[in-house]
C-alpha cells in the first residue's frame, strides 16, 4: 500500500478481515491470544516469529492503527500508547540513563515540562531549555552528555516554529536522537521523519481522534531505535485499549478531510480578524504577516487548526472575552470538531510567573482558538460578538 496517496492509505490500510468478511474492522476485545502448541508458544516468546501473545504487547486493532500511522508519518515502525503522555514518557525513558542530558524547546506541553523538570531529575537526567526560535541557542545548549533533543513545532500556544532540517543537522553528527511531538500539526500537515527526525510522538487525543472522544498516543520511529521502545512499553504497560485502537484507526480515515477543513476555517478566521481594532496581533502560520511564514511554507503542508490573537485589554479582557462566547467551548482540549477557546494566562499557564509566561510567548491577552469544523460564519459571529462585548 505504501505507494498509494495519503488519503487512500488513511482509508484502505486495514488488517486482514476475518471469515465473517466484515467491511469495517471488528474490535478484538481480548487480553490474550492462543498458541497452537508448545512449539508455537516457545517461538513467539523467543521472538522467532511474529504474532499476538498478550494485548499489553500487541493487539490487531492497535496494530492496524499504528501501522497506518507509520505509513502516514514515513516511519518504519512504532507502538500505540494509552495517552500522549505515555508516548512522551516512554520515548524518553527508553533511551535516557543517569547522567544523560536533554535539550528541549522551552515552550512544551505542561506535563512534558513536568517530566523534564520533576521526574527525570530523580534518575539523574538533566535538561536545558532553549527559546525555540534561537538557532544559536540550540547549538550552545548541546553538551557531550546530550542524548536527546525534544521539541514541539509549532509550539503551544505561541505558534513559534523551528526549522526541522536545521535541528536534525545539529543532532546527526553528534549522535543525538531527535524526538518531535507532532501533535499540534498532525501527520497530514507535517512529517518530521521526512526531515530526518528519529522519533515522532503523538497525542492521538487531539487531531488524530479529532472528535474529542478518547485518550491515545503513539511513538513511531526506525527499526533501529524501536527495540528500546518496545522493551520499555511491553514491560511497563502503557498499552492502548483495543477499543481506542479501533476508534483511532477509524479516525485516521477522515484525518485528511478534517484537516483540510480545520485549516480552511482557521485561515479564514485569521485573515478576517487581522487588523481588528481590539486585537494587537493575530498569529497563524500561513498568514503572510506570520514572522516565520517562509519556514511554515517549507515544512508544513497547511497552516494547522490553531489561531492565536492578542487582546489589547490584557488578562481582564481575556476573561471577559471567554465569558462572552455563546457557542465556542471553553475546554482544555484542542483538535476537536468543536471550536475551543483558551486563555492561557488565566488557566493552563496560570501557575507560571508572568516572567515565565512571557519567556514562552504567553502575553496577558493571548487567546488560543482551536478552530473546529462548524460553519465559518457561525465561528466568526461568536468571536466578533465576544470581542465587541469584551472591549467595553
Ligand atoms: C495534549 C498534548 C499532549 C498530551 O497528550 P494526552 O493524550 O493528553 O496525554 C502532549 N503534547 C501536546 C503538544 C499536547 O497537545
Amino acid at each position: 500500500m505504501s505507494e498509494k496517496k495519503f488519503e487512500t492509505i488513511a482509508i484502505r490500510h486495514q488488517m486482514q478481515r476475518s471469515a465473517q468478511k466484515e467491511h469495517s474492522a471488528p474490535i478484538y476485545a481480548t487480553s490474550s491470544f492462543m498458541f497452537d502448541d508448545a512449539e508455537d508458544a516457545r517461538s513467539l516468546f523467543a521472538d522467532e516469529k511474529e504474532g499476538n501473545i498478550y494485548s499489553r504487547y500487541s493487539n490487531p486493532n492497535n496494530d492496524e492503527f499504528i501501522e497506518k500511522l507509520c505509513l502516514l508519518e514515513g516511519a518504519e515502525t512504532g507502538m500505540a500508547m494509552a495517552s500522549g503522555m505515555a508516548a512522551m514518557f516512554t520515548s524518553m525513558a527508553a533511551f535516557l540513563s543517569s547522567g544523560d542530558h536533554v535539550v528541549a524547546s522551552r515552550s512544551l506541553f505542561g506535563s512534558t515540562h513536568q517530566i523534564l523538570t520533576k521526574l527525570l531529575p530523580k534518575w539523574g537526567i538533566t535538561h536545558s531549555y532553549v527559546d525555540i526560535r534561537d538557532l544559536e541557542g540550540w547549538e550552545k545548549a548541546i553538551t557531550s552528555k546530550t542524548k536527546m533533543i525534544f521539541l514541539e513545532t509549532p509550539s503551544n500556544p505561541a505558534l513559534d516554529l523551528i526549522d526541522l532540517e536545521y535541528i536534525v543537522g545539529l543532532a546527526k553528527s553528534r549522535g543525538i536522537i531527535v524526538n518531535v511531538d507532532n501533535c499540534f500539526a498532525s501527520p497530514y500537515i507535517q512529517n518530521p521523519i521526512k526531515w530526518g527526525a528519529d522519533i515522532v510522538t503523538h497525542s492521538a487525543t487531539k487531531f488524530i481522534d479529532g472528535q474529542g472522544r478518547v485518550l491515545g498516543g503513539a511513538v513511531v520511529t526506525s527499526k533501529e531505535l524501536f527495540p528500546e521502545i518496545k522493551f520499555m512499553a511491553r514491560h511497563t504497560g502503557p498499552a492502548m485499549s483495543p477499543f481506542h485502537g479501533w476508534l483511532l484507526s477509524k479516525s485516521l480515515e477522515t484525518l485528511p478531510v478534517r484537516m483540510e477543513k480545520h485549516c480552511d476555517n482557521a485561515m479564514h478566521l485569521a485573515s478576517t480578524l487581522e487588523g481588528h481594532p481590539s486585537l494587537q496581533q493575530v498569529k497563524y502560520p500561513f498568514l503572510k504577516s506570520f514572522p516565520q511564514y517562509e519556514l511554515a511554507k517549507k515544512q508544513m503542508r497547511l497552516g494547522g487548526g490553531i489561531v492565536t490573537f492578542e487582546l489589547k485589554g490584557g488578562i481582564e479582557q481575556g476573561r471577559k472575552f471567554l465569558d462572552a462566547l455563546k457557542m465556542i467551548s471553553l475546554s482544555a482540549n484542542l483538535g476537536d470538531t468543536r471550536t475551543i477557546a483558551t486563555h492561557p494566562a488565566s488557566t493552563t499557564h496560570s501557575k507560571l510567573s508572568e516572567e515565565e509566561r512571557l519567556a514562552v510567548g504567553i502575553t496577558p491577552g493571548l487567546v488560543r482558538i482551536s478552530v473546529g469544523l462548524e460553519h465559518i460564519d457561525d465561528i466568526l459571529e461568536d468571536i466578533n460578538k465576544a470581542l465587541e462585548a469584551s472591549a467595553s
